[in-house]
């Protein structure tokens, strides 16, 4: 079972000048490969593999010496590979086009092994001791460390590991996907388990109350002495609704927060969803937009991470256990079973987890909503025109000569 840590680093100006130099050679490589990528499709058709780009590192840093210098090798390798994952969502229509990489923006780096804690610090290659705050133990052993720093200039690393699954129920370090459903309020994935939280009943039984209470004002004269007090009366289960929905989201979002590190959920554009007529009164009421507040802030006092993807990440039909993705899968549809692989899922409880799943993703993918941010486009790289990069490398070369 993967669990996350994501702590607050505190570079020495040193070490600040070599993360540099590290997020600039990987923000390099990654837009010289995705060139590439580009470049070679659009001169044979076909796509180019992960180990043809990945190939063309020994010669990249025999023509760019600093390439070598600066950064840590696997940095480098995990680079393409999350290249090669981006081109794969992107084709089997779980993501937008893989964008360029912009300095301007929040910069990452992940190393997929090799960095240790020792003590109050984090050890990793290259860089040397950064002097680290950990809200909490790290246990286990690390699978990746992102290191990412902000565009207002604050470090930190997120730490993956793999835990025995023992420990995981009084520990906070879960990394869970919530849909928000309909039916049910919200369920949630932790990568084992799905949880469905119910809408809570008495909002129910207010929601009636006030119906019915509305009804009987609407039938009293207007300006009489008895529709002022029904007016009142009215306004107050308007409140107790208000205040119940209100405390139902603070409880159960604290729940979440207190068992989570990190919380994926979808970006949802709940204002285009509510002029959609049929859902909008449920929508409306069960407050989603106000719920990722809650979380959002909540998470930001633990320290904890909320992870947004995107709403084109099409979480409902997807197969949470072969990824082959159905044509569409109607709204009354509340189980399937996957044409490629036979799994039988709960259409909430798949979403959850392949929410979960895609968070997981971008995490250690490190570039957070960026790498898909508003893609469907390719914008040329800001450093192009400096002339920094080019695919007319020889390393280039070398391998369209080999194809
Ligand atoms: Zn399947």
């Amino acid at each position: 079972m993967l669990k996350a840590t994501k702590v607050r680093l505190y570079p020495t100006p040193e070490q600040e000048l070599a993360l540099a130099k590290s997020f600039g050679c990987a923000r390099w490589y990654w837009n010289f490969a995705l060139n590439a990528c580009i470049q070679h499709y659009q001169e044979t058709g076909k796509s180019l593999k992960l180990a043809s780009y990945k190939g063309m590192l020994p010669q990249l840093k025999k023509e760019y010496p600093w390439l070598k210098e600066n950064c840590y090798s696997s940095v480098l390798q995990c680079v393409a590979i999350n290249l090669d994952r981006a081109y794969k969502n992107f084709f089997e229509g779980r993501a937008k086009f893989p964008n360029f990489k912009s300095k301007h923006h929040k910069q990452s780096i992940q190393y997929p092994q090799s960095v240790t804690v020792n003590g109050e610090y984090l050890k990793v290659p290259k860089i040397g001791e950064i002097k680290a705050i950990f809200h909490r133990e790290v246990t286990g052993k690390i699978k990746t460390v992102t290191i990412s720093k902000t565009s207002t200039d604050k470090y930190f690393a997120s730490i993956l590991c793999e835990v025995e699954g023992t420990d995981v129920k009084q520990s906070g370090d879960n990394i869970i996907g919530i849909d928000l459903g309909l039916k049910d309020f919200a369920i949630t994935h932790n990568g084992e388990n799905a949880t469905k939280y119910a809408n809570p009943k008495h909002l129910y039984r207010h929601q009636k109350n006030l119906a019915r209470k509305q009804k009987k004002l609407s039938r009293k004269t207007k300006g009489s002495k008895s529709r002022e007090k029904f007016r009142k009366i009215v306004a107050k289960v308007h409140e107790k609704i208000t205040n119940s929905r209100q405390d139902f989201l603070h409880k159960l979002s604290r729940k979440l927060v207190n068992e989570s590190q990190v919380i994926v959920v979808e970006n949802l554009n709940v204002k285009g969803m509510v002029k959609n007529r049929k859902l909008s009164k449920a929508i409306s009421d069960v407050g989603w937009g106000k719920f990722v507040n809650f979380i959002d802030y909540k998470l930001k006092q633990s320290n904890g991470e909320l992870v947004e993807i995107d709403r084109f990440f099409p979480s409902s039909k997807t197969c949470s256990s072969c990824g082959h993705v159905l044509d569409g899968l109607s709204l009354d549809i509340r189980e399937w079973d996957c044409p490629n692989c036979h799994t039988h899922h709960d259409r909430d409880e798949n979403a959850a987890l392949n929410i979960r799943n895609e968070g997981i993703r971008i995490l250690t993918e490190g570039g957070g909503n960026l790498v898909f941010a508003d893609g469907g486009c390719v914008r040329p790289p800001a450093c192009k025109s400096k002339g920094h990069w080019s695919v007319n490398s020889e390393a280039y070369t070398a391998l369209v000569g080999s194809v």
